[in-house]
């Protein structure tokens, strides 16, 4: 028996199936808070009262006779030719059955399609007449006031969406065009997981958005960590075309193979030249915009889909702690902040107090991180938000001159996260002797003290050690910099 998510994986890759289905599935994270059950939600936005709730396990008995009493049902389980299915919400009407599926983000654009026909296939094969589909989502230009107003919260989705937020096709219709059978499909899949592992091969969906969770397992040798190798070329379709063709190492890339990008070009330049590359010209003119007295930022924070505080949107987050850095005339200086519950008034006001009213401050990824973590309370706290707008508008990205090709040393592997980059600039502060190594581990840990509203001493500290090291990572990646310059 399979569900649905495997066809999903499948079509994906089908060694990633069949690792996940032979007791090596990769560990779930949940990066986005939340507490409610979006069914529960869409049940409230449905105003549904009367209902029958389908459990783990049912039988296809189960929501025949369910349907035979009543007419809305939620979590609904069903199965055709050993695929299952729960579809979070239908109702039975005159004409057939409205099919409400959910989403957890915004406006639905139609990429998903074949996850949602695939299912209305089961429920074709099953004799099920489907007279309407919709996709129950977030509406992302709520603002919760003191109370949540989930009518307001969610949106329900007659249409897909471009990613212009213009409406396109008509969902119920685009879903029935892409219902294709599954029979032979399934035949496949059940052979595949019979057998043996089948072979890796490499292609851009191993490495497409972010690497595969089975990566290594799966490519050892790229362990042993051959930096020059062309798989590490940034921002490029062309790589399988060139192991292809026998071109193995970044050095052996002939100009017309890159795609004009300045860090495939700097890649390449490094290989070459005895693995570092460094602009200095370029890199000058940056530093030049660095004002005195400089200082060093990075915040945490927490997803919410549902907002949890008001001024909040759906999918908006919480900074709950922030490491500050400052270079001054008497030497570096810290200042750190951690909180609880909702703690965004506390949090502005100590950073506000603590960072300095003038000079440049660094932020790692900043325009996609601090810098719209700012905004956002700037919109939340009006009284604030003249200094916080005048605060993100100081922020400079310390991870540009990376991703502007003005620096690259092989070692980096084609990676550039500030873990990456400390680790090669100088060991001693890399991140493997804290009890905390990583981003997502420190929300988790964050996460559960906050439900439970008890932040022990041990893990405080943990915390403050977690994000100054990445404040103090920077320190040096800057100092770094500026040597290589002089
Ligand atoms: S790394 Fe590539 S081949 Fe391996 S499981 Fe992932 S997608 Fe499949």
């Amino acid at each position: 028996m399979f569900h649905i998510a495997d066809v999903k994986k499948f079509r994906f890759c089908p060694r990633f199936f069949w690792l996940h289905n032979n007791g090596q599935a990769l560990p779930r994270i949940q990066f986005v808070r939340m507490e409610e059950k979006m069914t529960e939600l869409a049940k409230e936005k449905l105003k549904i009262t009367s209902f029958f709730m389908g459990q783990r396990n049912d039988g296809n008995e189960v929501f025949q006779q369910g349907f035979q009493k009543e007419s809305w049902g939620i979590n609904v389980r069903m199965e055709a030719k050993h695929l299952r299915i729960k579809v979070p919400l239908m109702q039975k009407t005159d004409d057939g059955y409205d099919i409400y599926f959910t989403y957890l983000g915004g406006k639905p654009k139609g990429d998903d399609v074949r996850y949602y026909s695939d299912q209305i296939w089961v429920m074709m094969e099953l004799g099920i007449m489907i007279k309407d589909i919709f996709v129950i989502h977030l509406n992302q230009e709520y603002v919760r006031e003191e109370l949540l107003d989930i009518d307001q919260c969610l949106s329900i989705a007659t249409h897909f969406y471009t990613s212009k937020g213009l409406p396109s096709y008509l969902i119920t219709d685009h879903i029935l065009d892409h219902v294709h059978g599954l029979s032979s499909s399934l035949e496949e899949m059940v052979r595949v997981y019979q057998d043996t592992i089948p072979d890796p091969i490499k292609l851009p969906r191993c490495y497409r958005r972010q690497k595969c969770g089975y990566y290594h397992q799966c490519f050892p040798d790229e362990l042993s960590d051959d930096h020059n190798s062309v798989w590490t070329l940034v921002n490029s379709s062309n790589k399988p075309q060139m192991v292809k063709q026998g071109i193995l190492k970044l050095e052996e890339i002939e100009g017309d193979m890159i795609e004009g990008d300045r860090v495939q070009y700097a890649q390449i330049m490094a290989a070459r030249n005895g693995g570092i590359f460094f602009d200095r010209l370029a890199m000058t003119n940056w530093l030049s915009k660095v004002i005195k007295p400089i200082s060093f930022l990075d915040f945490e924070w927490d997803l919410y889909a549902i907002p949890p505080y008001p001024g909040m949107r759906p999918m908006e987050v919480l900074p709950f702690q922030y490491s500050l850095h400052m270079l001054t005339e008497e030497g570096l200086k810290h200042e750190q902040f951690l909180g609880v519950g909702d703690c965004r008034l506390d949090f502005i006001e100590s950073l506000l107090k603590n960072v300095p009213s003038e000079g440049t401050v660094f932020a790692y990824n900043a325009d996609g991180a601090e810098k719209l973590r700012l905004l956002e309370l700037a919109r939340q706290f009006p009284q604030y938000e003249e200094p916080l707008t005048a605060l993100a508008a100081r922020l400079l990205d310390l991870a540009q001159p990376l991703f502007m090709g003005l620096f690259y040393d092989v070692r980096l592997g084609g990676a550039f996260t500030l873990k990456k980059v400390i680790e090669i600039i100088n060991p001693e502060f890399a991140y493997a002797n804290l009890m905390i190594q990583h981003g997502l581990d420190a929300v988790e840990l964050w996460r559960k003290a906050d439900i439970s509203d008890t932040l022990s001493e041990q893990l405080r500290e943990d915390l403050f050690a977690y994000c100054k090291r990445d404040t103090e990572a920077m320190v040096e990646l800057y100092q770094y910099l500026e040597k290589l310059v002089k």
